[in-house]
């Protein structure tokens, strides 16, 4: 039995979660989970609303309300979108909680005493107008990286650079477009730089991240480190714990990577075992860190949070960083800002969350940027969910009850039995060495693949022309394919929950484990009559106000 923490990144919580966040982190996350779980091991999934920095504070700007509103709104509508969506985290938290606060602050306290933290005099944007400091998110301007013209103070939407305010060009204040004008101000500093050698060495000895993750990082660390700044002139966030320091505020990077940590101890105050959290955190133990995000999430996960917890000591670092590419819709990168979003919450009131997860775990952008449209979500919905598994699960059920009314008992197995059963044990082994890997997409399609073979065995064995031959024959054919149907209810639960608990409660079994998926099927189960699990869904030309309020092109709407 292994010990898995699981890290999801943060959602900002100044907007409702969509498609490309589901894709990008959430879905792959808790499929993973959801596989150690199923295969006895200890499993910590933690992750929780964003609601400090000035994503929070432009949107609380632009509408006229406190930033604490737009946080608490947020973090409810997207709490509640994830367990509709069937996420099962063990802690989906928040970052205003005092715990939050309290860990946080204690980390800062332990870098300062360690020599991480300093202090220094700085030049930052002020804008003349708004008579104050520009914070990052309230400065746009040209990308020095790329060119794009809309990047922000932090980060560069378009080629995911983090950036520092002083590098964009032509920057205006988001406020009230004034071009803003340096003033020195003093912040804190986290010596970043004096951690590069054993970055380094710490990225070479994990070889196994995709090559994307660990591509992106390498340019980082060749371009060489810089101190990053820590605090920021704003009053919506944690304060610094130190004298002199009320008007300034914990920069966000910095406080919401802890949220990790400071998740995991509220995990155990809320489990009244305080101290369970060590046990997944202490350098000593042997659990896995695994964390899921976003491609424009990769450098706080490989490079500042694993510099942090060194320069803490005696925590355990990231062993494996998972990032995906972005889901796009219509050849863009999801925005709620641009009206090109898709909200999970929406989506959620036409399908069902099986249907949504099915979708986007064989369209998971793993490798590369993945565009979504509603053809190709019909497409893989009605000929993969609906015609290779739903239709061969239903075909062998109903068959079978209406022949036998129960599992028959297997007799001897020929040749063509023994191979479907060999198929299966291969799949199975397949899947799980990748699931181990984290890798979602190619699985998905591996246990379609196999209902496919199933449906093939099925035709080619012929029951129906058997029955009338040899029953016992027959039914040892049924109970082969009852045998593919439970492997596949096994496989599928990491994917598809409720799905996979309603082709398993219809075979009379509960609660499987992974490793019981190859058990002979309960021969004498009372079978009862089987309703199809899925329904085709198909694309009309009528109206989806979500949609078309945002202007998509009409026609390109949906419904059940
Ligand atoms: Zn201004
Ligand atoms: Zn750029």
């Amino acid at each position: 039995m292994k010990k898995i923490f699981i890290g999801v990144a943060w959602p900002y919580a100044n907007g409702p979660i969509h498609l490309g966040h589901i894709a990008g982190c959430y879905l792959g996350a808790d499929i993973f989970a959801r596989f150690h779980r199923l295969k006895g091991d200890r499993v910590l999934m933690v992750s929780g609303s964003d609601q400090h920095g000035t994503p929070i504070t432009v949107t609380a700007d632009r509408e006229g309300v406190k930033p604490s509103v737009i946080a608490e709104r947020y973090h409810e509508i997207n709490s509640r979108a994830l367990v509709d969506l069937g996420i099962e985290f063990d802690l989906f938290t928040k970052t205003s909680t005092e715990g939050h606060k309290r860990e946080v602050q204690d980390f800062f306290l332990k870098l300062l005493e360690n020599g991480y933290i300093y202090e220094k005099e700085t030049v930052q944007l002020y804008c003349p107008h708004c008579k104050k400091f520009l914070p990052d998110r309230y400065i746009q301007g040209i990308c020095p990286h790329c060119g794009y013209e809309e990047a922000r103070g932090d980060q560069c939407d378009n080629c995911g650079k983090i950036l520092d305010p002083m590098e964009l060009k032509n920057p205006v204040c988001q406020l009230c477009g004034t071009t803003p004008e340096p003033r020195t101000t003093k912040h804190m500093f986290f010596r970043l730089s004096a951690l590069e050698e054993q970055l380094i060495k710490y990225v070479e000895e994990r070889p196994y991240w995709r090559s994307s993750v660990k591509n992106f990082t390498y340019n980082w660390l060749k371009s060489g480190l810089r101190d990053r700044a820590v605090t920021r002139d704003i009053k919506w966030g944690i304060e610094v714990p130190v004298e002199g320091w009320e008007d300034k505020r914990l920069y966000v990077w910095f406080e919401a990577v802890m949220g990790y940590l400071s998740a995991s101890v509220a995990y155990s105050e809320m489990k009244g075992d305080p101290k369970l959290w060590k046990e997944y955190w202490d350098e000593g133990m042997d659990a896995e860190h695994y964390y899921f995000l976003g491609k424009d999430n990769i450098p706080f996960h490989t490079i500042l949070w694993p510099a942090m917890l060194m320069a803490h000591g005696g925590l355990k670092l990231p062993d494996n960083v998972v990032a995906n590419q972005y889901l796009r819709y219509g050849g863009e990168q999801f925005s709620k800002s641009r009206g090109v979003s898709i909200e999970a919450g929406e989506v959620l009131k036409k399908f069902s969350p099986d249907q949504i997860r099915y979708y986007l775990a064989a369209s998971m952008p793993e490798n590369r940027d993945t565009d979504f449209t509603w053809e190709d979500f019909e497409r893989k919905i009605n000929t993969e969910l609906v015609n290779a598994l739903g239709n061969y699960v239903h075909r062998v059920l109903t068959f079978t009850y209406n022949n036998f009314g129960e599992i028959p008992a297997r007799g001897n197995l020929s040749e063509e039995d023994e191979e479907a059963l060999q198929v299966l044990k291969k799949t199975l082994d397949r899947v799980e060495n990748n699931l181990e890997k984290a890798s979602i997409k190619d699985t998905i399609a591996d246990i379609i693949e196999l209902a496919r073979f199933g449906n093939n065995y099925m035709s080619r064995t012929a029951p129906w022309s058997l029955i009338k031959e040899d029953r016992g024959r027959c039914g040892t054919v049924l109970n082969v394919n009852i045998a593919i149907v439970k492997g596949l209810g096994v496989m599928l639960a990491p994917f598809l929950p409720s799905t996979s608990k309603k082709i398993l409660t219809g075979i009379g079994e509960r609660d499987l484990r992974w490793d019981e998926a190859m058990v002979v099927p309960g021969t004498g189960f009372k079978l009862k009559k089987t309703e199809p699990l899925f329904h085709k869904v198909r694309i009309e030309k009528e109206s989806f106000p979500e949609f078309e309020r945002l202007n998509l092109r009409s026609g390109d709407v949906i419904s059940v």
